[in-house]
């Protein structure tokens, strides 16, 4: 079976920092092209758009690293291009451009993979495993970091369609619905908005599951020194926490085992079995309880933010 030849749209930090590692290492896909506005890659052909690379290489798959405001476009004419798509997280800005590009993917008859890196986390199905066996009380989620370490010079994240703390936190929340029994639900959300920025550098969310198992978040973007990205979970077993961002798992006998962090080599794994087998994988909950938040929420103005 002849590898998949990939292209790779918006030379960012993600797609430096995993994508370019986890392609190298996953056998059955080869990248071939990169399109990227300001930024080449060596060893690959380059071009400024998505549009020119797909006019000139040969492509079967492209993989989308930009920020989520330029994914729908380049999505459409990737699939119009006969093209399986990976598409980074979140899957889109909103969730009707998501579900319209899920139509034409099978429309097209090709793959529409929207990954969630953080649920390929090391921790996050032995988590889901324990949890399922339990009696769950309460949950809480603390996902907090300092906005100028983990993501300087990113003004797209302070933009409308950008997220701002709901970029890390979708995570959490991809996670959370990940591990849990039941469906999640949202109920309130503050978000706190500084006042040089459209999107939220703080949330304090409360939800809860169907049956009404409490779960509250808290998102920040003004955490100083080392990132919080812990699940909590009080059940009649006892306490589960799933620390550093789903990398590592504490039950109530101490911590357990720490798998080595291979999110990104095992979403390109999926995705090569993705089309293998002609399937897509698109779930589109954890962008809806984004939007949700931003549906019912509370908005706080505060001290602008200096990044
Ligand atoms: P980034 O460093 O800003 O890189 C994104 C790249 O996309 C830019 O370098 C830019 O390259 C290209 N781009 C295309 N259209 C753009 C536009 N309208 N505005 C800005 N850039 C545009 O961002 P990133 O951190 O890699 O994040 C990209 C996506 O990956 C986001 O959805 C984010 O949630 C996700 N992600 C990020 C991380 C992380 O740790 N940073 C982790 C997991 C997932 P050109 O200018 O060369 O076109």
């Amino acid at each position: 079976m002849s590898a998949i030849r990939l292209g790779l749209v918006g030379l960012g930090k993600i797609a430096r920092d995993q994508h370019l590692p986890a392609i190298a290492q996953t056998p059955g896909i080869d990248l071939v092209a990169v399109a990227s506005r300001n930024a080449q890659a060596q060893g690959v052909a380059n071009y400024p758009t998505i549009e020119a690379m797909l006019a000139e290489v040969r492509l079967d798959a492209v993989v989308l690293c930009q920020p989520p405001q330029a994914r729908f476009a380049a999505g459409r004419a990737a699939l119009l291009a006969g093209c399986h798509v990976f598409l980074e997280k979140p899957p889109g800005a909103t969730l009707s451009e998501v579900e319209a590009l899920a139509a034409l993917a099978q429309e097209m008859g090709v793959t529409l993979f929207a990954s969630w890196h953080s649920r390929a986390a090391a921790a996050v199905d032995a988590a889901r495993d324990w949890l399922a066996a339990a009696d769950i009380r309460a949950v809480h989620i603390a996902w907090k970091e300092d906005a100028n370490v983990w993501h300087p010079g990113q003004t797209w994240l302070w933009e409308p369609g950008g997220f701002g703390v709901f970029d890390p936190g979708i995570n959490a929340l991809s996670i959370l619905t990940a591990i849990l029994p039941e469906p999640v639900r949202m109920l309130s959300a503050d978000l706190d908005v500084p006042a040089n920025c459209a999107a939220p550098i703080a949330a304090r969310l409360q939800l809860a599951t169907a049956s009404g198992v409490p779960i509250t978040a808290e998102f920040d973007f003004r955490q100083s020194g080392p990132p919080s990205w812990d699940i909590i979970a009080d059940t009649a077993r006892g306490r589960l926490v799933l620390a550093e961002g789903g990398n590592r798992l504490h039950l109530p006998n101490g911590p357990q085992p720490a798998e080595p962090e291979q999110e990104y080599p095992r979403l390109y794994a999926r995705f090569v079995e993705l089309v293998r087998a002609g399937a897509s994988d698109v779930d589109v909950t954890p962008l809806r309880l984004v939007a949700d938040a931003f549906l019912i929420a509370r908005h706080h103005a505060v001290a602008a933010f200096n990044g």
